[in-house]
């Protein structure tokens, strides 16, 4: 499938869509108005990669609402150049998103069957991540840390301690915790034992789930 004038413009429709729901970071618009979104869905979703929701994708999964998206990553404040460590890689299309802001993309999935088709599917479409990791998002990934940003895309029932700790000072870890619904919490590290919490709203993901499958 490729991508269109028609695709563009329900690109830019959407931009505006999430402008309205006050999105402001311009990185965040542009990466989304640059990235074709359908490419990342099932083919019978496709009419509806544009609308602002989640869909499913295989394993029972979904690609989260771009609204989501965008708000998380503004949350991470991300700069060209920043490494930041995504818990949760799904259909990659938060993946895209980060890599298309000049970020160094570390990202964990612990379903293999969507670990294996977005490690093929990504780099076709041209977005390359540093490393695709089969793995459990808890832990983290010390050997690569510490991070400028660590964006979790399932939520989780508690802050795993790991991930507080791969930050660097000055680093951002956004999370959504919670059981059915979670709060989207920011935490900023501030030293080496100091770290802001803030809340920032509501939101429903699929569940941060523990080992591999
Ligand atoms: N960022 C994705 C969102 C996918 S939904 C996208 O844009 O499409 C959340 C993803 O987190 C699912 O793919 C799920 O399998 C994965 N996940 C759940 N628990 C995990 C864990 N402990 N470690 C890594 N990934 C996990």
């Amino acid at each position: 499938m490729k991508d269109t004038h028609k695709h563009q413009g329900l690109r830019n429709q959407l931009v505006k869509t999430l402008e309205e729901k006050g999105i402001t970071d311009k990185n965040v618009l542009n990466a989304i108005a640059n990235i074709p979104r359908h490419l990342f869905m099932d083919s019978g979703f496709v009419d509806f990669a544009y609308q602002d929701k989640a869909f499913p994708i295989a394993a029972d999964q979904t690609i989260s609402q771009p609204y989501t998206v965008a708000f998380q990553t503004e949350l991470l404040e991300v700069k060209a150049n920043d490494t930041i460590l995504e818990i949760g890689t799904g259909s990659g299309y938060q993946t895209a998103v980060l890599i298309e802001m000049g970020a160094k993309v570390y990202t964990i999935e612990r379903q293999k069957e969507l670990f294996k088709k977005t490690s093929l599917f990504l780099p076709k479409i041209g977005y390359k991540p540093k490393k695709m990791i089969f793995g459990d998002g808890y832990k983290g990934l010390a050997e690569n840390a510490p991070f400028d940003g660590i964006i979790v895309t399932a939520g989780a029932p508690f802050v795993p301690k790991p991930l507080l700790s791969q930050l660097k000072i000055g680093g951002r870890l956004v999370i959504p915790i919670g059981d059915d619904i979670q709060t989207m919490t920011l935490f900023i590290r501030t030293s080496e034992k100091d770290f802001e919490k803030h809340e920032l709203g509501k939101f429903r993901f699929v569940p941060m789930l523990k080992k591999r499958n």
